[in-house]
């Protein structure tokens, strides 16, 4: 979908589940499962939905689902199923050697999986050769030293590779990434989480990461388990809703099945409704 100069499309990293009390935190199941039903093993549907944003000058990649390197153990404990990210962006006519620059909202495996390929020989390499890709320095540094509480999240082989190939910009704190394209850090999901902004000709589409991964996440106390900081979460998230809705802007929602982008309607204080659009 064009909106200003840049044209937008959703793609798919893959989908898979997780366990649905995690991803709602505090919030009773009798509340959360009315709004995603739960399977026999308690796990609600996820997708991994990834942004891509062509600029007049460039092919930016936002975000690249838990990639190709999973065991079948964790396949199977996941419930992985779906496309790769690879194979989706070849039915969109991209090619891994097209992409300019990857954006990685934060380290996490369902995020930076896809940003490394394996060869025969068990080599890593980065998955888009030619790209530059860009995380927050802070979030590098707890990826490489494990700052997490779900220690398995942050896989080395997801973005060591990167920076060995000298293909990765550590940046820090809120910046432009090229013209009309730029990061603001919000924390809470991890220390150094950042979202992603792009605004063309006034038009301004917004990849929230995991500070709102699906519409059913869009009131204050509805937050993950997997939050580092779920009080930073509840923060930025109202505040991104609230701009959201006065200003028109399109959010992207990177693990809704059910619906990849849309606008927020605030109905009144703390409340608000998800208009779908579909952005592909
Ligand atoms: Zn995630």
């Amino acid at each position: 979908m064009l909106i200003g100069n840049n044209e937008y499309q959703v793609v798919s990293g893959g989908d898979f589940k997780l366990d649905g009390g995690a991803m709602f935190g505090i919030v009773p199941k009798t509340l959360w499962q009315k709004l995603r039903k739960p399977d026999e093993d308690n796990r609600i549907q996820m997708a991994t939905n990834c942004l891509l944003i062509r600029t007049p000058q460039y092919l930016i990649l936002v975000d690249t689902g838990y990639g190709t390197k999973m065991t079948d153990k964790e396949r199977a404990i996941y419930g992985m199923s779906g496309v790769s990210l690879i194979d989706d962006l070849a039915t969109h006519g991209v090619k891994p050697d097209d992409v300019d620059i990857v954006i990685l909202s934060h380290l996490h495996f369902d995020h930076a999986g896809g940003a490394t390929v394996t060869d025969l020989e068990g080599q890593m390499y980065p998955a888009f050769p030619r790209a530059r890709y860009f995380v927050q320095q802070g979030e590098w540094d707890d990826a490489v030293n494990g700052f997490a509480t779900m220690t398995a999240t942050y896989n080395l082989e997801n973005f060591t590779p990167l920076m060995d190939a000298g293909a990765l910009t550590l940046v820090e704190g809120n910046r432009d990434i090229c013209e009309g394209v730029g990061v603001a850090v919000t924390g809470g999901h991890t220390r150094h989480h950042q979202m992603i902004k792009a605004t063309s000709a006034g038009e301004t589409v917004v990849f929230a990461g995991d500070i709102l991964p699906t519409y059913s996440h869009a009131r204050g106390p509805y937050n993950m388990a997997y939050d580092l900081f779920p009080h930073e979460t509840m923060v930025q998230k109202l505040q991104l809703l609230e701009q959201a809705a006065s200003q028109g802007w399109i959010i992207v929602l990177d693990h809704d099945p059910l619906a990849t982008a849309g606008k927020i309607v605030q109905e009144k204080p703390g409340r608000f409704s998800f208009e779908e659009i579909a952005l592909n």
